[in-house]
């Protein structure tokens, strides 16, 4: 019998278990935990390592039979910003080393986000095997919108572009700035998109999805009138602000209400922020909130709102944008990133180039005007997402790391690691 090949995944900054939806989980976590069942589910052996950020967390647990977390040592058990994180990278480098000695080899490390990437080239020199990263969202892509990013968190992310063997973009967009902003040897950048469960997210009973979010969710006023739905974590760039204003401008149908789908009890400042911009603008009675919901509430929700709309400044890849329309609701959505790549302009929905109100309130009322031609886009949206679907997605992902092992064979003891310092330079910025 073949062996299981054994891979070793870095998500240092954030637990795939975390609540996606919530400040600094979101995609990246969602995307983790679904490409190691995946793997897992092909044959392979995946473990996953993740900073300890409660006390209370087991060392090690099961995710999906054949993919294991690992919850290790590095700073204070709590909660921290990603950039704080950084300081601890070695502790954790460490810390995984220890826990993998008790093992048996990986094959093979994929690491998540900056941070872990710097874990990853130091294990993947010491282990001497394939290192493949991705980052989901980049430092500099952040800085063109407005957002500074500590010169040290372009550093590292410069410092494992370079030395990972393989990096793997979501989109031809990300892949053209990896390589156009971080001089990414383009022969090792490759594009895999980001994978959706087509199971939970596909069109269904739409009256029944509604009945049964009126039925869970009673704060979202379902039975009022036609949603526009906004799932996503209460930061200021996924634009939740920009929709509250355009909804006072909505025309066709006014009775329609804006759900804000997300964050937790750390966001109220953020809420109250939303209802006060609400009241200004005349439509409180129609916004309405809910914390982040669990996945199993999701494809419900899409499917009961009218549209789904996504006013990002940015996103790599977009994965509520690609959940929705899965499900059979057409997306209005910022021509940015991942969702510039996603929707099909006109045809499974519509993008707006200016992140404007005006621009998303007109987008938004000419779906809600037409009934017909709503349902037209949902139902191709539907069918234009089964390309994402984790089967292929994961299919993709493993013939990433087929090429990386063969290269590994053919180099052998030859193979030389392109990063012969250490990232303490780094770490010592970081810190
Ligand atoms: N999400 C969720 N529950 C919520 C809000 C969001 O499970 O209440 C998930 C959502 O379904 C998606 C992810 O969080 O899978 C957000 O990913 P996206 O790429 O849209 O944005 P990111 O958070 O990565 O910026």
């Amino acid at each position: 019998m073949l062996r299981r090949r054994r891979l070793a995944v870095m998500s240092t900054h954030t637990s795939p278990l975390a609540r996606a939806g919530t400040t600094k989980a979101g995609g990246m976590n969602v995307y983790v935990a679904d490409l190691s069942r995946h793997l897992a589910e092909m044959g392979w052996d995946v473990d996953i390592y993740t900073r300890r950020d409660r006390i209370d967390a087991p060392d090690m647990e099961e995710l999906a039979p054949g993919a294991r977390l690992f919850h290790v040592d590095a700073g204070p058990p709590m909660r921290l910003p990603p950039m704080e994180i950084a300081a601890h990278v070695s502790e954790f480098t460490s810390g995984v080393q220890q826990i993998a000695a008790l093992n048996e080899p990986y094959d093979l490390i994929h690491s998540h986000y900056w941070v872990a990437g710097l874990s990853g080239i130091e294990l993947s020199r010491q282990w001497q095997v394939p290192h493949a990263v991705m980052f989901h969202t980049l430092g500099a892509v952040k800085e063109v919108f407005q957002q500074p990013e500590p010169p040290f968190r372009i550093a590292g992310e410069r410092r494992v572009i370079a030395c990972a063997d393989a990096v793997i973009g979501a989109t031809s967009h990300e892949r053209a700035f990896l390589i156009g902003q971080y001089q990414a040897d383009a022969s090792r950048v490759q594009v895999v998109p980001c994978g959706i469960d087509l199971e939970a997210f596909h069109p269904a009973g739409v009256e029944e999805s509604r009945r049964r979010v009126a039925a869970a969710l009673p704060d979202l006023g379902v039975e009022d009138g036609p949603g526009i739905l906004f799932v996503g974590r209460l930061e200021q760039a996924k634009g939740a602000d920009l929709l509250v204003k355009a909804l006072a401008q909505i025309k066709s149908q006014p009775s329609a209400s804006l759900w804000i789908v997300g964050g937790d009890e750390r966001d109220d400042g953020e809420r109250d922020r939303l209802r006060a911009l609400a009241v200004e603008c005349g439509v409180e009675y129609r916004v309405k909130f809910v914390n982040a919901v669990g996945r199993r509430q999701l494809p419900d929700l899409y499917r009961a709102a009218a549209v789904c709309a996504v006013p990002s400044a940015y996103e790599s890849f977009g994965l509520v944008a690609v959940e929705a329309m899965a499900s059979g609701t057409p997306v209005v959505a910022t021509r940015v990133g991942g969702l510039a790549s996603t929707i099909t302009h006109g045809k499974t929905g519509l993008l707006v180039a200016n992140r404007e109100p005006e621009g998303f309130a007109s987008a938004i009322d000419k779906l809600l005007a037409d009934d017909a031609r709503r349902r037209r886009m949902g139902d191709a949206a539907a069918a234009e997402m089964t390309v994402f679907s984790w089967r292929s997605v994961a299919r993709s992902i493993l013939g990433v790391y087929e090429d990386l092992l063969i290269e590994r064979d053919i180099a052998g003891s030859e193979r030389e690691s392109c990063c012969p310092d250490p990232v303490e330079s780094l770490l010592v910025a970081a810190s």
